[in-house]
């Protein structure tokens, strides 16, 4: 006998709309995590609650015209799809669009969020018309960020949770997928013990008992592999990015481990597109750690100069908030795994965002008072985590002079590569054009035409000014690591969220949906994404199999 219609691994966003849609339609759940209840919402409570969304009311009246063409086209040129197992995926992509363009803002509006006003304008590409890339801006900002996009879910599965339909077990570490004549019918594992740590720190592995779930469908919504360091490194694309770095951060939790996904494969699921993946070249060591090795990416603005690990500028279109993989591909050749970047306290002040929601107390709050008061009302500094990791990061390097500037590079980073006339030159160019209404440089041409954007010119990007010029100063050198995010293969599903296996065929029973399915199909970014597009695909496999027929 059953225990229940659908048995869920992992309380991330996936899995917590899936269940929160199935119980909606009278079915019986259980919601298993390997975590304590404290980090209910997995990865989506840290992240920054940004949604890719098309054509909305924010982006009109922001002057933004968008449309599902314009964004299937962008996708689709992001993506590249290129292999046969591209069918799932490429389906995938064309109905998020279709989802995001239509009814994705009006569901989750009656579920209660909101949006920033000043719409991102996030990955902006490649350099061609019909590359890599988001033409407009579409990165909508949740009122709340992480939490505030988790909130209503978790309120309703933990209403249905009261009323019977929902059973939430933490401490459930799933070690095997059970199956019958090749169709999932359970999970089996480890119980372990409780813990009372932090959120999102690691929790111990103490096994104190074991047990078995047994349902008519079994949906993995476990997250992807960033936490795994053997993992990524195991599926590094060498070919593509050259190899892999020998030192990263860690952008996600240690629970983000991978493990589900062998064991999915074992009980007849198959992985597609391995080797695609999302690691940020701006990462920082975070000096106030939650999770081990804690990496924050910043999100920046088009202004700080880019130099690699030798000094050397690095090539258009490798410009801040332009293209994620075609510059770690860049930074990568080098032989080094950091880059630097070399900026004002203008631009810092105007153009550093920490990507997290404890990074951003203020719209974390979702209280306009906190937001002004943070963001405009502070008196002179960038907000007070970005000038908290300014004085207490340890990648970060502030002088009034370049020379004392790139001395204090060197020491940071060791090995002297650094030359400080080389790279005066280099600034007192760049600072030159910055006067020039006609300017050949492509950095200074993308910050004017960031600037052409109301919301950019508003809160993202510095007017153009000299970074010599001690009035804008101090100087700031940060050293950029690479960080772990996202993984962008993954299981292979059919439109349904059912896992297809090796062979083609549907695996009778089982599903999965978020990143642990590549957000939907095995991977519907294809080799690029164009951001936003995590949660979105999170909630929208949650949504499908919550809604499919073909689960129980
Ligand atoms: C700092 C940060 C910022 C981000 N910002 C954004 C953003 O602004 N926009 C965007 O689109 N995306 C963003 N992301 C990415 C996005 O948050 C994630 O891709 C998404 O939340 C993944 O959700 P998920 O439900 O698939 O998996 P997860 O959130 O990883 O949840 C999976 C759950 O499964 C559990 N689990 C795993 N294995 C087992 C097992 N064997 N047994 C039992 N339980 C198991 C885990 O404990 C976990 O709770 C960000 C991520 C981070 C970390």
């Amino acid at each position: 006998m059953a225990d229940a219609d659908a048995v869920i691994v992992g309380a991330g966003l996936a899995g917590l709309v899936a269940a929160m849609e199935l119980a909606d339609r009278g079915k019986r759940v259980v919601l298993l995590d390997q975590e304590p209840e404290q980090s209910l919402g997995g990865q989506a409570f840290w992240s920054l609650g940004g949604l890719f969304m098309i054509d909305t009311p924010e982006q009109r009246r922001m002057g933004i015209r968008d449309s599902a063409a314009l964004a299937l086209a962008d996708w689709m040129g992001s993506a590249q799809f290129d292999r046969p197992e591209d069918h799932w995926p490429r389906r995938w992509a064309e109905a998020y669009v279709e989802f995001a363009a239509g009814e994705m803002r009006g569901w989750l509006r009656g579920m209660g969020l909101r949006w920033f006003p000043v719409v991102g304008w996030a990955e902006r590409g490649g350099g061609y018309a019909d590359g890599h890339g988001n033409s407009v801006p579409r990165f909508h900002l949740t009122w709340g960020t992480g939490p505030g996009v988790i909130a209503p879910f978790v309120a309703r599965v933990r209403e249905h949770a009261k009323a019977g339909r929902i059973t939430l077990s933490f401490r459930h570490r799933v070690d095997r997928i059970l199956t019958r004549a090749g169709a999932a019918i359970g999970v089996a594992g480890a119980r372990l013990a409780p813990d009372d740590m932090a959120r999102g720190a690691p929790s111990n592995r103490e096994v104190v008992g074991d047990f078995e779930v047994y349902a008519a469908s079994v949906i993995i919504t476990s997250g992807g592999i960033g936490g795994n360091f053997d993992l990524v490194r195991k599926a590094w694309p060498r070919d593509r990015l050259g190899p892999a770095p020998r030192r990263m951060v860690a952008g996600v939790p240690a629970h983000v481990d991978g493990r589900m996904i062998a064991i999915s494969e074992a009980a007849g699921g198959h992985v597609i597109n391995g080797d695609r993946m999302w690691h940020y070249t701006e990462g920082l060591q975070n000096w106030d750690p939650i999770w081990p090795n804690h990496g924050i990416r910043i999100l920046p603005g088009p202004s700080s100069l880019w130099l690699d690990a030798n000094g050397r500028r690095l090539p258009a279109p490798c410009l801040p908030g332009f293209d994620t993989l075609g510059t770690l591909r860049e930074i990568l050749s080098t032989g080094h795994d950091y880059s630097w970047f070399v900026l004002s306290q203008k631009v810092i002040e105007k153009e550093f965002a920490l990507s997290g929601s404890e990074q951003n107390p203020d719209l974390t709050s979702a209280k306009w008072r906190e937001v002004i008061r943070a963001r405009l009302l502070s008196g002179k500094g960038a907000p007070a985590p970005v000038e908290a990791f300014k004085a207490k990061g340890a990648d970060f390097v502030v002088a009034k002079t370049i020379e004392d500037l790139v001395a204090d590079m060197n020491r940071l980073a060791g090995g002297n590569r650094l030359d400080a006339s080389t790279i005066r030159a280099m600034v007192e160019a760049r600072d030159a054009q910055t006067d020039n209404p006609f300017t050949k440089d492509a950095q200074i041409m993308a910050i004017l035409a960031a600037r052409n954007y109301r919301g950019d010119r508003l809160i993202r990007t510095a007017k153009p000014h000299r970074f010599l010029d001690p009035a804008n100063g101090p100087l700031i050198a940060v050293r950029l690591n690479i960080l772990t995010r996202k993984t962008l293969g993954g299981l292979q599903t059919d439109l349904n969220g059912q896992m297809i296996g090796a062979n083609g065929a549907p695996v009778p029973g089982l599903f999965a949906a978020g990143e642990v399915a590549g957000f939907g199909g095995g991977g519907y970014h294809g080799y690029n994404a164009l951001e936003g597009t995590f949660l979105g695909g999170c909630l929208f496999g949650g949504h499908r199999i919550g809604q499919s027929d073909a689960v129980a």
